[in-house]
């Protein structure tokens, strides 16, 4: 919101002159947002990121360290949601936990529907251990 040089009173961004007392309104030039060297260089593809950098590239083997320690049993799901939340500063690793949690979703929502077909066609254990084997 910009206010009148003469009166102080609000303008809106549309006014030529201020609605109180007339005086031409200057309207204060938007701040350009500043470029993000990183970014920019990154997305150009001049120049890999440094490692310092939340668009850091991980390397091959850091996805495999990332994907075994997300495998880990029980543990393992923590650390998925912990880098998913953000919490992991690289957008690479957390971008994989996202896609692990996917994963799991998707999987354990197919497995509730094949649960839920087998109880609905007939709703013994022993017809869903025939549909899964
Ligand atoms: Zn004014």
């Amino acid at each position: 919101m910009a206010f009148c040089e003469s009166c102080g009173k609000p303008v809106y961004p549309l006014d030529t002159v201020c609605s109180n007392c007339g005086t031409p309104v200057k309207h204060p030039v938007q701040p350009v947002s500043r470029p993000d060297p990183v970014y920019d260089s990154v997305r150009s593809g001049d120049i890999e990121p440094p490692q310092t950098s939340p668009y850091a590239v991980l390397g091959s083997w850091s996805f495999v360290g990332s994907i075994l320690l997300m495998g880990l049993p029980i543990a393992g799901f923590i650390i998925a949601i912990v880098w998913a939340s953000g919490t992991t500063y690289n957008l690479n690793r957390r971008n994989l936990a996202r896609a692990y949690l996917l994963i799991i979703g998707i999987f354990v929502a197919l497995y509730l529907f094949i649960v839920i077909i087998a109880i609905a066609l007939g709703g013994s254990a022993l017809l869903l251990n025939d549909i899964i084997q």
